[in-house]
């Protein structure tokens, strides 16, 4: 495939855009090559401006779980902006999508939308905090929370892929309150709480991780950490930006039947706008100003245009078995891609829950981020350009899931295969 274009619209980006980009994974540093310019986008493939079509699996890094341009959707938004784009006052749209939010996932009374991720993660670790009076908290390595100085601790995906675990400008002060624990070992997260007596406030976890490639929680490690936080005091933090209303209806938390304290959303809960929200039990969210003494707010929090667009998109959600479809989809791609590997005999290991699925060039299970980092980068680099010149976008990095969309056909499952075997033959 030719990237002419893309290539001069890139260099002409990078003359005004830190390394031509506003997130760093969309770079390409972790394959190489030139980053692909889109122009537009429907269903499941992407247009970029060279004119090529490519099969994505991406899907704006979630959000696009039905497709791109989804009509629904895009009506919903086109009709919302006709009438005004931001007002900086209460609209009847934020009650009815937190109505139906609340409806679909368990264990939450109220919720409250910000602009993003990680905004959600950043203002439920404050609330935690204030809710419990207490400054530390645990995080995973391997795992993403958004770009809060908190966070930025051995934070997977794009930090990991850019060797920067630990972000210049994050202080001691605060990294000092961030405890970095092992996914899926919870003797591990039992001593950190043993060593830091009523000192931690929350632990935070990507109930299934998605920001090392995709990891499942091990059987037991989540309600492991349920019974830890019920004896210490501790509020659990399911971050479910990538696994809500993309596993299931409600989550991870419904999917796998536990009961987070604090739930974070993003992604899919905007339809493709920048949307955010954080939701929990009254008695928790209640601790939030103008009710309580946790202090959170947003001048485009609750836009029109943006909860049109989550509207419409939870709505179809809440009314299909798309869920269902998905993850067969999603089995059916494992499946197909394994055989080829085998039988092509390069060394893999596949993890998929439901529409989330990572393919690891390694032997063992990857458990957690030490045995994701295992996988051979070189071979991943030849996967991912490989796959491309054959139509099929992938996340340009080893440390991402993929994530299916419901308007990808068997065709073009069957498409992604024929080109797998292409790249390894
Ligand atoms: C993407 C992601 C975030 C950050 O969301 P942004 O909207 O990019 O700020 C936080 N947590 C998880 C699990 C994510 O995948």
């Amino acid at each position: 495939m030719i990237y002419k274009r893309s290539s001069a619209l890139f260099a002409e980006a990078e003359q005004v855009i830190p390394g031509g980009v506003n997130s760093p994974v969309r770079a390409f540093k972790a394959v190489g090559g030139t980053p692909i310019f889109v122009k537009e986008a429907k269903g499941a493939y992407l247009y970029d401006e060279d004119g090529n079509q490519l099969i994505d699996y991406i899907a704006s890094w979630g959000p696009m779980i039905l497709g791109h341009a989804h009509q629904p959707v895009v009506d919903a938004v086109i009709d919302k902006a006709k009438k005004g784009t931001s007002f900086g006052m209460p609209t009847q749209i934020e009650t009815k999508i937190a109505e139906l939010a609340v409806s679909m996932v368990p264990n939450i009374d109220k919720i409250r939308f910000v602009n993003s991720g990680t905004e959600a993660c950043m203002s439920a670790v404050r609330l935690a905090r204030g809710y419990t009076n207490k400054d530390k908290i645990i995080k995973f390595a391997g795992c993403y929370h958004g770009h809060s100085d908190s966070f930025l601790i051995q934070a997977g995906s794009g930090a990991v892929t850019f060797g920067s675990p630990n972000s210049p400008g994050v202080t001691q002060g605060t990294a000092k309150d961030t405890l970095l624990a092992k996914y899926n070992d919870l003797a591990n997260v039992e001593a950190l709480i043993n060593a830091n007596k009523n000192e931690i406030a929350c632990i935070i976890i990507e109930p299934v991780a998605g920001n090392m490639g995709c990891i499942p929680p091990k059987e037991g490690f989540l309600e492991g950490l349920r019974k830890l936080c019920d004896t210490n005091n501790i509020l659990l933090i399911f971050d479910e930006v990538m696994t809500g209303f993309r596993l299931a209806k409600g989550g991870a938390q419904e999917l796998l039947g536990i009961k987070a304290d604090i739930v974070c959303f993003g992604k899919v809960i905007g339809g493709g706008l920048p949307v955010g929200a954080f939701a929990a039990r009254a008695e928790i969210m209640n601790h939030l100003a103008p009710l309580g003494p946790v202090y959170q707010a947003g001048t485009l929090s609750g836009n029109p245009l943006a909860m049109a667009a989550g509207l419409a998109m939870l709505t179809e959600l809440n009314s299909g078995d798309i869920f269902e479809s998905l993850a067969q989809k999603t089995a059916y791609l494992h499946k197909g891609i394994a055989k080829v590997l085998t039988e092509l005999n390069v060394t893999h290991t596949i993890n998929r829950v439901g529409s989330m699925i990572s393919v690891h060039f390694c032997e063992d299970d990857v458990v957690d981020f030490e045995t994701s980092a295992k996988g051979n980068n070189d071979t991943f680099k030849t996967f991912f350009h490989g796959m491309l010149n054959q139509g099929v976008y992938l996340a340009p990095s080893a440390f991402e899931s993929w994530f299916l969309n419901d308007a990808l056909t068997y065709e073009d499952l069957d498409k992604t295969i024929a080109a797998c075997k292409a790249v390894f033959s």
